[in-house]
């Protein structure tokens, strides 16, 4: 199983979290991946596809919406 499947399977949508600063992709994919939550750009098209993780979901939510924020 490689990762985007995972992401797709693990899907969790928040549609208040800020979509890809790349690609405009909204909204990003969380997933619990090996006892780690990774919110990440899952388009196919996007140039970076950035994600993030972290040991909470919330915290990575966080994480995903300052790399947002910030535009990098
Ligand atoms: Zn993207």
């Amino acid at each position: 199983m490689n990762m985007v499947e995972v992401i797709a399977r693990g899907a969790v949508r928040r549609a208040h979290d800020l979509p890809c600063p790349f690609c405009g992709a909204d909204p990003p994919l969380a997933a619990k991946i090996a006892g780690r939550f990774v919110v990440g750009c899952e388009n196919d098209d996007c140039a970076a596809n950035p994600q993030v993780s972290g040991s909470s979901l919330t915290e990575t939510w966080e994480k995903w919406n300052r790399r947002a924020a910030r535009g990098s």
